[in-house]
C-alpha cells in the first residue's frame, strides 16, 4: 500500500482511536443533579423571583399575557443575577432566521453606574427587544436592504438557557424575528401564530361539545432525530461531505444493510462516549432526552426526546441538533444531519410526533390528550371529532404538507424505498380504519348513539390501541395509539414549519368539524346524533387520504392517482403549493402569515433549493477534474509503462492491455459526461426564472450528476486501492465507530 496516500493514514488513525471521556461538572452522573441547571426555567424563576413577577411571568407563559416594562426590568435583573452566578458574561437573542440554523448576537452585560465604574446589568427593554443587523438574513423580498432593519423579540414561552463554549458562557434568549413592519422573518413567528389559530379552534368545538372549561389547547410534539457519525479523519477527506453535507459518488457498500444487524443494535463504545457527553450538555439545557439507539443504517443512530409543547419542542430540536454537531467534533466524530448523506443506504428522518392537549382548563391540572382514546362513549366522541379534523385538515391541505418537508435533501429521501414516498396519506391502523369504514358505511344508527358506539367498538376503544397499533413503517403520516407521527420530516429541516403547516391544517380541519356540527345542534339535534352524523359524513368524504397498505409499493402509486391524490415528487413543483390561493387564504383567514409572508416563504426555499443543487453540481465537477480523472491517469500510465517494458521482454500483457482501454473508456466517458453537466450547469445559470431554473435543476442536472457518479463509482470499483484517495462507503461506515 502506498503509505503517502491520505486515505490510508486516515484508516490507521481511525483503528487507534478509542472512546473520550468527560467531567460531569457537578461531580455526580444522576440526571437529576444537574437537569435544566442551565434553563431559567420554573424553578430558577421560583427562586428568583419576587412573587408578583413570577406569578406574572407564569400568566405570560401559560396565556400569553403582556408583560409590563417594570415587571420585564424585575425579570431581566433576576435572570442576570442567575447567570452572573453561573459566571455568564454574555447574553444573546437566540432566534430562527429562514436559513438552515439558528442565529445570535452576542452583548456583554458590561455597563456604567453614575461614577462611570463597570457594573453588570441587564434591562428589561435588552431582554424584551434587540435589533441585529438584518440585512444579510433572507427576507424573500420582504426588506429591501436600504430597509434593512427587523428586531428580535423575546418569546417568554420558550426558557431561556445558557450556552457554554471553551472560555465563557452566554445567556440565550429565544426570541421571534420580525420586520419592522411586523412581517414574520424567521420561523418561530409563524409557528407561535399557528398555535394560537390551532388553540382558538380546538376550543371552539371542545366548549360546543360541552367542555366549557378548556381555555387553551396547544399541539404537543417530540422530534425524533436521525443522524450519522463519520469519524472527522474521514469526513476531512470528503470534499462532497465537506461542501454539499452528502457524498456525491462512493462505490456503494457490498454489505450495505442486507444483514439487518445494525437496528436497535449494541451502541460501538465510541458512540455511546459521545452520546453520553450530548446528552449531559442537553440535560444541563434542559432537554428532556429520552431514548438513543443504532438506526437502520450501519453509522446511522437516533435521539428522541420526551415530548414538549410545540414551540418549545422545535426549539429544543434546534439545541439538538446543535449539540449533536458540536459535540460529535470532541469525540473525533463529524455529525451528519443530511438527509441522504450515502446513496443506497437508509436516508435520515425527524419523525415529528404530534398529538393536541388541553393545557388550561379551569377546576383540573390535568392535560388531557385530545387524540386519546377514552373509555366512555363521550371521550369517544371528543376523541373522534378530532381525530376526523385531522383527516380533514390533511386530506385539505396535502399538498401544503407535502411543501413544508421538501428540500432538496429530503427529495433523495422521500420515495427511495425506505422513507415515506412523496405522496401524503394518513395510517390509521386496522381497529381504527375498521371503525371509521363502519360509521362511514351508513349501517349505524344515530337514534341510540350509545348502543351504536359499543356496539362499533367506540363505546370503549380498548387502551391496549396504543401497544397494539400495527406498526406501518412505510407511512408518511401514521396513527400511533393517541399521537399522529409525521414521517415524512427530514433529519435537517427544523420542524418549525412543517409543524406550522400541520397546525394550520388540522386547525381548518376542526373549523369545518366545528361549523357542521353547530349546524346540526342549532337545528335541535342531540350531540350523540349529530356527532355521529358528522363523523359519518368527514370520513366519508376524507376517504382517499387514509391508505393503510404499502406506501412503497408501485401499485400505491397508481392507487393514489386513481385517488386523485398529489404525487409531488420533486421540491419545486412542491414548494408552489404554499402560494396555492388555498394556500394563502388558510393562512390569512387563520392569521399565521399575509399573502406576502407566504410567498416570501416560498422564494426562500425555492432560491435555497437552487443554490443547494448548484453547490452539488459544482462539487462533484472540480472532484471529476482533481480527484477521480487524475487517479484514473495515473493507474492509466503506470499500465502503460508496465505494458511497454512487458512487451520490450516479449512477456504476456493481456491484462494490461484490457485494462488500459477499460481505464481510457471510462475515462472518456467521464470526460464527456462531465463537460454535459458542466454544458448544462451553465445554461442553469443563464437562466433568470427562477422557478424554471429549480425546475432544470431537479430534472436535467440531477440526471447529468448521476451520469457522471456512475462512471466515477464504476472507476472506484477497478482503480487500484492504495490509488484511490476519497475515503470509501465502506471505511466511513464501518470503521467510524
Ligand atoms: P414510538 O416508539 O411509538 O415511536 P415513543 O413513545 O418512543 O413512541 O415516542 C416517540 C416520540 O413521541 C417521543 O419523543 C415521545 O415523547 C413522543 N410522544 C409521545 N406521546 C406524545 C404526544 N402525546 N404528543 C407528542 N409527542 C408524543
Ligand atoms: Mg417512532
Amino acid at each position: 500500500m502506498n503509505p503517502e496516500n491520505p486515505r490510508m493514514n486516515a484508516i490507521r488513525l481511525v483503528n487507534d482511536r478509542s472512546p473520550i471521556k468527560f467531567e460531569y461538572q457537578e461531580g455526580s452522573s444522576l440526571i437529576t443533579d444537574y437537569y435544566g441547571k442551565h434553563t431559567f426555567g420554573l424553578k430558577a424563576m421560583k427562586e428568583k423571583l419576587p412573587k408578583q413577577a413570577y406569578q406574572d411571568i407564569i400568566k405570560t407563559i401559560r396565556e400569553g399575557k403582556t408583560l409590563d416594562a417594570k415587571t420585564a426590568d424585575v425579570i431581566a435583573n433576576a435572570v442576570r443575577e442567575w447567570a452572573a452566578e453561573q459566571g455568564v458574561t454574555h447574553f444573546c437573542h437566540w432566534f430562527q432566521p429562514q436559513t438552515g440554523s439558528t442565529a445570535e448576537k452576542h452583548d456583554s452585560f458590561l455597563s456604567f453606574d453614575e461614577n462611570q465604574d463597570p457594573i453588570e446589568s441587564l434591562t428589561g427593554s435588552q431582554l424584551i427587544q434587540s435589533e441585529p443587523d438584518a440585512s444579510s438574513f433572507p427576507s424573500g423580498g420582504m426588506r429591501t436592504t436600504f430597509e434593512a432593519r427587523g428586531y428580535t423579540a423575546w418569546d417568554p414561552s420558550s426558557p431561556m438557557f445558557i450556552m457554554e463554549s471553551t472560555n465563557s458562557k452566554t445567556l440565550c434568549v429565544p426570541s421571534a424575528f420580525i420586520s419592522y413592519h411586523g412581517d414574520a422573518l424567521d420561523k418561530k413567528t409563524g409557528l407561535l401564530r399557528s398555535i394560537e389559530a390551532l388553540s382558538e379552534k380546538a376550543s371552539e368545538l371542545l366548549h360546543l361539545i360541552g367542555e366549557k372549561n378548556v381555555k387553551k389547547v396547544v399541539p404537543t410534539l417530540g422530534c425524533e432525530q436521525e443522524y450519522f457519525l463519520v469519524d472527522q479523519a474521514f469526513f476531512g477527506l470528503r470534499p462532497d461531505l465537506v461542501i454539499a453535507g452528502r457524498t456525491l459518488l462512493g462505490e456503494q457498500v457490498i454489505r450495505g444493510q442486507k444483514l439487518e444487524e445494525y437496528y436497535f443494535g449494541s451502541i460501538p463504545p465510541r458512540v455511546q462516549a459521545f452520546m453520553e457527553e450530548v446528552e449531559y450538555e442537553l440535560y444541563r439545557v434542559g432537554v428532556p432526552v429520552k431514548t438513543r439507539h443504532n438506526e437502520v443504517a450501519p453509522g446511522q443512530y437516533e435521539m428522541a426526546p420526551i415530548f414538549e409543547e410545540a414551540n418549545v419542542a422545535v426549539d429544543h430540536n434546534q439545541l439538538m441538533m446543535a449539540m449533536i454537531k458540536r459535540v460529535s467534533k470532541k469525540h473525533n466524530f463529524t455529525a451528519i444531519l443530511h438527509e441522504k448523506p450515502f446513496a443506497g443506504l437508509n436516508g435520515s428522518g425527524k419523525h415529528c410526533n404530534w398529538s393536541l392537549m388541553i393545557s388550561g382548563s379551569e377546576g383540573t391540572s390535568q392535560h388531557p390528550n385530545l387524540l386519546e382514546p377514552g373509555k366512555t362513549p363521550s371521550h369517544n366522541m371528543r376523541f373522534l371529532l378530532f381525530l376526523v379534523s385531522v383527516l380533514k385538515g390533511v386530506h385539505q391541505h396535502s399538498g401544503l404538507l407535502r411543501a413544508g418537508i421538501s428540500s432538496a435533501g429530503n427529495d433523495h429521501r422521500l420515495g427511495a424505498n425506505e422513507a415515506p414516498p412523496a405522496i401524503i396519506s394518513v395510517f390509521l391502523g386496522t381497529l381504527l380504519d375498521q371503525i371509521l369504514n363502519q360509521i362511514a358505511s351508513g349501517n349505524v344508527s344515530t337514534d341510540n348513539p350509545e348502543e351504536t358506539f359499543i356496539k362499533l367498538g367506540v363505546g370503549k376503544i380498548p387502551p391496549v390501541i396504543k401497544d397494539n397499533t400495527d406498526r406501518n413503517r412505510t407511512s408518511p403520516f401514521a396513527f400511533t395509539g393517541n399521537k399522529f407521527e409525521f414521517r415524512a420530516v427530514g433529519s435537517s429541516s427544523s420542524p418549525a414549519l412543517p409543524v406550522t403547516f400541520l397546525n394550520a391544517a388540522v386547525a381548518d380541519g376542526i373549523s369545518y368539524v366545528t361549523s357542521l356540527l353547530k349546524e346540526k345542534l342549532d337545528s335541535g339535534q342531540s350531540l350523540e346524533g349529530a356527532g355521529l352524523e358528522v363523523l359519518k359524513q368527514v370520513v366519508s368524504e376524507t376517504k382517499a387520504i387514509r391508505f393503510e397498505g404499502n406506501n412503497y409499493s408501485d401499485d400505491w402509486v397508481k392507487e393514489a392517482q386513481k385517488r386523485g391524490l398529489h404525487n409531488l415528487r420533486k421540491t419545486p413543483e412542491a414548494l408552489k403549493q404554499i402560494v396555492t390561493a388555498e394556500s394563502i387564504k388558510l393562512f390569512k383567514d387563520l392569521n399565521i402569515f399575509s399573502e406576502q409572508e407566504a410567498v416570501s416563504r416560498y422564494s426562500i426555499r425555492l432560491e435555497r433549493y437552487i443554490k443547494t443543487v448548484v453547490i452539488e453540481a459544482e462539487t462533484i465537477l472540480s472532484l471529476v477534474n482533481t480527484v477521480v480523472l487524475p487517479a484514473a491517469l495515473e493507474y492509466r500510465s503506470q499500465l502503460i509503462q508496465t505494458s511497454y517494458y512487458a512487451s520490450q521482454s516479449s512477456l504476456d500483457c493481456e491484462t494490461e492491455k484490457k485494462t488500459v482501454k477499460l481505464i481510457g473508456e471510462l475515462t472518456s466517458k467521464l470526460m464527456k459526461e462531465n463537460e454535459k453537466l458542466s454544458d448544462s450547469l451553465g445554461k442553469v445559470e443563464q437562466t433568470h426564472d427562477e422557478p424554471k431554473k429549480a425546475d432544470m435543476l431537479a430534472s436535467e442536472i440531477h440526471e447529468s450528476m448521476e451520469l457522471v457518479r456512475s462512471v466515477c463509482d464504476k472507476l472506484e470499483s477497478v482503480l487500484p486501492d492504495e490509488l484511490w484517495p476519497l475515503p470509501k462507503y465502506w471505511e466511513m461506515l464501518f470503521l467510524s465507530k
